[in-house]
């Protein structure tokens, strides 16, 4: 698991990730066993319905933000027994930074 802490590496990171928006095939519907490590020093369920799932990327990734406002982008491995491995993580706060950055015009009426 990889701790982004400055903003150019949120950057970086969500440019490598190819993430997309999450659409109508986006499921966590995995057993309840299945945690990912997160930056908030936590383990979450997967399938926990507090996750808001920011976006998604190929195959089965998933950029997820958890209530203490921590986002990870984890991906599920194997298909007959998962497992989640945390990609990178970062403040929520930093990610917005960035993504802000990126998407310079997404915050303008
Ligand atoms: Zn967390």
């Amino acid at each position: 698991m990889k701790m982004l802490k400055d903003i150019n590496e949120v950057i970086m990171a969500i440019s490598e990730s190819k993430l997309q928006p999450k659409n109508a095939l986006t499921s966590t519907n995995y057993p309840d066993a299945l945690v990912y490590e997160c930056g908030c020093g936590d383990f979450h369920q997967v399938n926990d319905l507090s996750l808001v799932i920011f976006a998604v990327a190929m195959p089965v990734k998933f950029c997820f933000i958890c209530e203490n406002k921590y986002v990870s982008f984890v991906h599920v491995k194997g298909f007959f027994r998962q497992e989640a491995f945390t990609i990178w993580t970062c403040e929520a706060e930093l990610f917005q930074k960035a993504i802000d950055d990126l998407i310079p015009d997404a915050n303008q009426k």
